[in-house]
């Protein structure tokens, strides 16, 4: 094994390990459900979990859940192969979600919400009949980026992708190990360990337009090199709520100067006081993953 290599297999087990930590996504007696779509960062996942399982000083159980959605010409032998020589559990679901699609969508439109919300719902159904009550997903740093500036510029709101969280029906904790990876060693990762990747576009569907676009603007970034998106990033685990305009999020009404409590009696709108909101940070309880 090359230098280079044992370094990027380092930092990419010491980042899912922070990412572990910092969010306590891993404890004891979980069973995990680990979704696998066959791209790059869902097998540099499962390969980085296995082998934190092993030094881990909690016990928890890894199962792989690939949704075969019947897109043409996709592969099915080549996931149940791979996972044969892991010698761990796996489940290959089957949905033909991908005529659903077909059918709802018109021709030329994007495809991707559609069959993401439709792979989801499987996935998740499965989760609960089996009693799984984490969920990893291979989401990384660049995909929480762009998700906020997708956010940022067409919804209207200061949102990205949490590390952690709980699903849509409440009924399963999501989590994000590779939160704080970049995909570039995950790219480097992938080809090095040389998983039998699969393209996440047999369906022939382009990958959302407004996402494309947010994807070139930080490309461009990255060019000039001055750090930027490490400071994007930075942010959205570094929130000034008094410096933001959300008034459910901090209470402008309420505070306190050091001489006394402000007069707030006079109001200037017929609108209704906030009730006070409180922002607790959780610290991490205890570090378990992380030297
Ligand atoms: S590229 Fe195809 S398979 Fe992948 S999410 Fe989009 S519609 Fe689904």
């Amino acid at each position: 094994m090359s230098v280079t290599y044992n370094k990027l297999r380092k930092r990419l087990r010491r980042l899912v390990g922070k990412a572990i930590d910092d969010f306590q996504m891993i404890e004891e007696g979980d069973r995990i459900m680990v979704c696998l779509s066959g791209g790059k960062d869902s097998y540099t996942m499962l390969d980085i979990l296995i082998d934190l399982q092993k030094s881990a000083p909690v016990n928890f159980s890894l199962t792989a859940v690939n949704l075969d959605q019947k897109q043409p010409d996709f592969p099915a032998d080549v996931l149940p192969n791979y996972l044969k020589t892991l010698g761990i559990d796996f489940h290959i679901l089957e949905a033909d979600t991908y005529s659903i699609v077909k059918e709802k969508i018109p021709a030329g439109k994007t495809m991707c919400s559609l069959c993401s919300r439709l792979r989801r719902g499987n996935l998740y159904s499965f989760a609960k009949e089996q009693g799984f009550n984490k969920i990893a997903l291979g989401h990384h740093k660049f995909d929480i980026i762009e998700t906020f500036f997708l956010n940022l510029f067409n919804g209207g709101t200061i949102k990205a992708m949490p590390a952690k969280l709980k699903s849509d029906d409440g009924e399963n904790i999501v989590i994000r190990p590779l939160a704080y990876c970049d995909e570039r060693d995950i790219a480097k990762y992938a080809k090095w360990r040389e998983f039998p990747i699969i393209p996440c576009n047999l369906c022939g569907s382009q990958e959302n337009l407004q996402r494309q676009a947010i994807k070139q603007m930080l490309l461009e970034w990255e060019k000039i090199g001055n750090r930027r998106l490490e400071s994007v990033f930075a942010a959205l685990s570094n929130i000034a709520p008094s410096q933001m305009l959300d008034r459910n999020l901090f209470d402008f009404v309420n505070f306190e100067l050091a001489t006394g409590k402000l007069d707030n009696e006079a109001k200037f709108s017929d609108e209704e006081d906030i009730e006070k909101d409180e922002i607790e940070i959780k610290k991490p309880q205890a570090k378990i993953f992380f030297p």
